[in-house]
């Protein structure tokens, strides 16, 4: 039965070992050998190893998961707690990875001894960055949406405040929409707003930028660390690179836009955010295809 149990034990792809209580390893599968001489461990003899002195000089050599690693460990050996489980990554030189580590007592046979079990996780891990990934685009137009612009300019206007410079917002519409849509059909809307989408990922440049689909046929450009006249810049080029898009089906179509400025306070960005809502109603009341800019009167 024993010889069964240790060829089932090295049949499974984790890799097991059983310590003692003071870290002296006395079981390994040969998945964990297999491990440790694929990634280029010393040749060890894991038998005459002790595991805690391993977290421990990893630890010292910055490992970062190594010290969480050990203290986890040592919580299930003293009794503070009835087992660890933690998720580090660990990528290899040539793909990203992430690994499972638990620790059980060993039951129904000694009180002293505990089971580590290091699983591969990363399949599972990709496919969450995937998710996430994909939870903060807009499918129609692959800019970011409302959750991925929340994140953004929670993270934006928390890192501007502390530098004391501006976030400006761009908030655009565009004009008489519905009326493609009416006389065009609605998949001729939709490449109409994948052509506009494609001219505010443009301007979206540097890592403090972000191009949002705001709604229907509204965006926004959140511009980190930018003034108010660098936005109307943009903005005005903006409106123009639209003007010039030629469809050979829905013709010119044009856009109006709101913008507004501000150096955060501790004030959140709501007020930010109305007001590029209302510079573009602005926009709109006085003929739409133009910049207003927030606080502008109407000429
Ligand atoms: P205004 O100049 O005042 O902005 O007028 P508008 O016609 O652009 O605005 P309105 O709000 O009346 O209409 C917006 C239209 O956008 C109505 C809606 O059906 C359309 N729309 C919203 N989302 C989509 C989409 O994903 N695809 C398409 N094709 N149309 C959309
Ligand atoms: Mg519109
Ligand atoms: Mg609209």
């Amino acid at each position: 039965m024993a010889g069964f149990s240790y060829a089932i034990l090295d049949s499974i792809e984790q890799e097991i070992a059983v310590i003692q209580k003071d870290g002296q390893i006395v079981y390994v599968n040969e998945a964990w050998v297999r491990f440790g001489a694929n990634n280029g461990l010393p040749k060890t003899d894991w038998l005459q190893s002790n595991y805690l002195d391993i977290c421990i000089s990893a630890a010292l050599s910055d490992e970062p998961a190594a010290q969480d690693i050990y203290a986890g460990l040592a919580g299930v050996i003293h009794g503070h707690r009835q087992d660890f489980s933690y998720e580090y990554p660990c990528d290899s030189p040539d793909e990203k990875r992430w690994f499972l580590m638990n620790v059980v007592g060993l039951t129904g046979h000694s009180k002293d001894l505990f089971v580590i079990i290091h699983s591969n996780i990363s399949q599972r891990k990709l496919a969450e960055q995937q998710v996430e990934r994909l939870s903060l685009l807009d499918p129609l137009t692959g800019l970011a949406n409302r959750r991925h612009f929340m994140q953004f300019l929670t993270a934006e206007w928390q890192r501007n405040r502390r530098e004391g410079t501006p976030v400006s917002l761009i908030l655009l519409d565009i004009d008489d929409f519905k009326h493609i849509n009416d006389q065009h059909g609605h998949g001729v809307g939709d490449e109409c707003l994948k052509q506009i989408a494609s001219l505010v990922g443009r301007c979206a440049r540097r890592p403090s930028d972000l191009a949002v689909r705001w709604g229907g046929e509204e965006f926004m450009l959140v511009l980190g660390n930018t003034s108010v006249e660098t936005a109307l810049t943009m903005a005005n080029e903006l409106l123009a690179a639209v003007r010039r898009l030629e469809s050979p089906v829905h013709g010119h179509c044009t856009i109006s836009i709101g913008v507004s400025s501000a150096v955060p306070t501790e004030d959140g960005f709501e007020a930010l955010i109305q007001q590029a809502d209302s510079a573009l109603y602005q926009a709109k009341k006085a003929g739409k295809n133009q910049v207003f800019r927030y606080g502008q009167s109407a000429s």
